[in-house]
């Protein structure tokens, strides 16, 4: 299938030909390219040819030229002072070079001519080849046949007798064979450039068409794909080459793509669903209550339960806010030295009293000198999650410790340990979803809503840093922050 759409008509001025080039579609672009680069080296290949043929024409005529001259000199004597041309039975040596068509032409110093034969005879000695003869000097020139437009090619050889000039042989040949040949040669190219012009024009199509057929393909595969239906892949056979790696890069596109959305969807059916139980439940305590009148202690009892009912639903919003402006913008709005040392010892503080009603041990062991990059609103929210999840999950008595080190110069470690029951390990790859627990009845009944986790990574990964889960061989769990100590570019890849 051979397709040549031209967008507008073929611009004349070469100032406009790129231009008009670079309008089209990638298959005329390709073969005019082609066929411009080809335009050129056909044009230095022919214009080196005839120059090369011409000089090489012209040194032959001269080659011959100096052999006739040298040859019709040997038949020369001088007699009187007088240069004579030596006849051998009528005949000179000078007959057999006129007979191959050349002028031969024996001259006196003067110009007065000896001899002069051949079919050229009528052409005149140029005064230059004269001077030259005199000064007792071979020379070439060029003269035109008298009323005709043939070129003529003369020589000049003299002769010479101990220093002294005596005359000399003036040879000459036509230049018109020569011109003959490069007409020949001019017709051929001109019949054979366009020719291989226009089979290299459409070759040129042919290939660029069969070079981008696979794009075609990719395209039709990836116009049939809509937004609703991320599932789908090119899965397009082509071969390991740049349109076949361009389709693999698009389906791991089309698969990152279709996670983001499936995650996005599963986000916002769960944030729905966690608010309409509460809503549903609240609305139910609404209408009972005004199903008839009631006393203002009952009112208050009522408005104080939806009260606090109203504060989880706050929190749970404000949660959900959270972590769809870290969806938004994946690095964190401020950054600035945040001393790591006295932030935990402030979460440690917040979580003392809670630890302390449920007669937890709260150890904590901080370096000093821990200075990471970051926004010290979010670390503080990140390392709260993780000590009031190991304050609310250890049952009393237990302990729990709070760790930090520097691992590196680069980077700083905080553990945080509890004696509680540990998290299985096939939970271990899903606590940090969102509103995944891993013990739904026991996070009800702490009143989380599953987000403290998401969240918790969420602000590591912007961070530049991580954050991985893992239970201890006494049975708790162990919860470990890294952050960079140099402010690094988090990944936001969908
Ligand atoms: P939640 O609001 O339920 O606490 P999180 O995202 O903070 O949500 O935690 C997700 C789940 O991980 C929790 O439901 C809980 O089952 C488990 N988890 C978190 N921290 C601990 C911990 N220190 N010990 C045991 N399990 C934990």
């Amino acid at each position: 299938m051979m397709r040549s759409k031209l967008n507008s008509p073929i611009p004349h001025s070469p100032r406009t030909l790129a231009r008009w080039i670079g309008q089209q579609t990638i298959r005329v672009r390709l073969t005019a390219w082609y066929v411009l680069v080809l335009v050129g080296i056909l044009t230095c290949f022919s214009a080196l040819l005839y120059t090369i043929l011409d000089h090489a024409l012209d040194d032959q005529v001269d080659v011959q030229l100096r052999l006739a001259a040298d040859q019709a000199l040997g038949a020369l004597t001088v007699t009187a002072g007088q240069v004579q041309v030596l006849q051998t039975e009528g005949e000179t040596e000078i007959t057999p070079l006129a007979e191959q068509g050349l002028v031969v032409r024996v001259v006196q110093p003067d110009g007065g001519m000896v001899t002069n034969s051949g079919p050229l005879h009528l052409v005149a000695t140029p005064a230059d080849l004269l001077t030259a003869m005199r000064a007792g000097q071979a020379r070439f020139t060029q003269a035109n046949l008298p009323g005709t437009d043939t070129p003529v090619r003369l020589y000049v050889l003299p002769y010479v007798i101990d220093g002294r000039v005596y005359g000399g042989v003036v040879v000459g040949q036509s230049l018109q064979p020569n011109q003959d040949v490069l007409h020949e040669l001019l017709l051929i190219l001109a019949l054979v450039v366009p020719i291989t012009l226009a089979l290299a024009s459409a070759g040129g199509l042919f290939l660029a068409d069969r070079a981008l057929q696979p794009i075609d393909r990719l395209t039709r595969a990836a116009q049939q794909i809509s937004a609703q239906d991320l599932s789908q892949r090119l899965n397009l056979d082509l071969a390991d080459d740049e349109v076949g790696r361009l389709a693999h890069t698009f389906d791991r596109m089309l698969a990152r793509l279709d996670e983001a959305f499936g995650r996005q969807r599963q986000f916002t059916a769960d944030a729905s669903h966690e608010l309409r139980t509460p809503l549903a439940i609240m609305k139910g305590q609404i209408g009972v209550t005004l199903n008839r009148t009631r006393a203002p202690a009952e009112y208050q009892t009522v408005l104080t339960d939806l009260e606090e009912e109203v504060d989880r639903l706050t929190r749970l919003v404000d949660d959900l806010l959270l972590l769809a402006r870290a969806d938004d913008q994946p690095q964190p709005l401020v950054r600035e030295p945040v001393d790591l040392h006295a932030l935990l010892l402030l979460v440690a503080d917040q979580v003392h009293p809670l630890a302390t009603a449920k007669a937890l041990t709260l150890q904590v062991h901080i370096a000093a000198d821990l200075c990471v990059p970051g926004d010290p609103d979010k670390l503080y929210r990140l390392f709260l999650n993780l000590l009031d999840n190991a304050v609310k999950y250890t049952p009393s008595q237990g302990q729990i410790s709070l760790n930090a080190t520097l691992a590196s110069p680069a980077q700083a470690v905080v553990e945080i340990a509890d004696s509680g029951p540990g998290i299985a390990a096939e939970q271990l790859d899903h606590i940090f979803e969102r509103f995944h627990r891993a013990d739904v009845a026991r996070s009800r009944t702490t009143g989380g809503w599953g987000l403290g986790l998401a969240i918790a990574q969420s602000i590591a990964v912007a961070h530049g840093g991580s954050i991985e889960a893992r239970s201890t061989a006494a049975g708790g769990s162990v919860f470990t922050v890294r952050l960079p100590r140099f402010a690094v570019a988090a990944s936001s890849e969908i």
